[in-house]
């Protein structure tokens, strides 16, 4: 198998943050390929997102079910039932899967691996990582050497957005050119037509426009324009 460096693999939830690492790798490599995760998602909606980025963009696009998450937690991005909450300083928020970019790159690097590539392009990001332990670089460093001992192949990951917040992400995209991208994209946990401009996901996103001056491309649920 010849060893395919200018390719990457970006793992793509139709979201801002991977749409956000989808223009960066599109800069930095010859040829990108996408993967999704199917893990028993709330509503569709992000998984139709990068569906429709990947064909805008003319890329190849995989989808991966792994319905084994949602089997072995009870959270509120896979169960309907469980109210979305906002994490604090002692408390997780009710969106959190443990382990579940663990479980994303284990089953990105073992697609890459079957195509040569070792690039593995992930959105994770430590400033707003809410808490979620595995978004953190310590963690990054750790799997990436897991990953290479686990399958003996020289697997790189790449975070863009490591180490920037927001605001930062909004401005990465407007210097790729690549804003008009957003707004393919899906945020929102609640999964209607439009976003709903109130849910943690939302409140973030538009914190991030609102600071980087930037008008965000998506539309929103018109009771939330005024105070924007
Ligand atoms: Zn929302």
């Amino acid at each position: 198998m010849t060893l395919q460096k200018n390719r990457a693999i970006v793992l793509h939830s139709g979201g801002q943050d991977s749409t956000t690492c989808l223009a960066w790798a599109l800069k930095k490599f010859k040829k990108v390929h996408l993967i999704s995760f199917d893990y028993g998602q709330r509503h569709k909606k992000e998984l139709k997102a990068a569906k429709k980025i990947a064909k805008k963009l003319n890329l190849s696009h995989k989808t991966i079910k792994l319905p084994f998450l949602s089997e072995l937690t009870a959270n509120a991005l896979t169960d309907k039932t469980v109210k979305v909450k906002a994490g604090s300083e002692s408390r997780l928020p009710s969106t959190f899967v443990d382990g579940r970019n663990m479980v994303f790159l284990t089953a990105a690097a073992i697609y890459a691996k079957q195509k040569g590539i070792p690039n593995l392009v992930t959105g994770v990001c430590q400033t707003d990582y809410s808490g979620y332990p595995d978004c953190r670089n310590e963690f990054i460093k750790s799997i990436e050497k897991t990953l290479r001992l686990a399958m003996e192949f020289p697997f790189k990951i790449h975070t863009p957005l490591m180490f920037i917040d927001k605001a930062e992400t909004v401005r990465m995209m407007q210097k790729l050119g690549s804003l008009e991208l957003l707004k393919y994209t899906h945020t929102c946990y609640e999964g209607r037509k439009l976003a709903c401009g109130l849910c943690p996901a939302c409140k973030l996103r538009l914190k991030g426009f609102r600071l980087a001056k930037v008008n965000d491309p998506i539309k929103y649920e018109p009771k939330t324009v005024p105070g924007r």
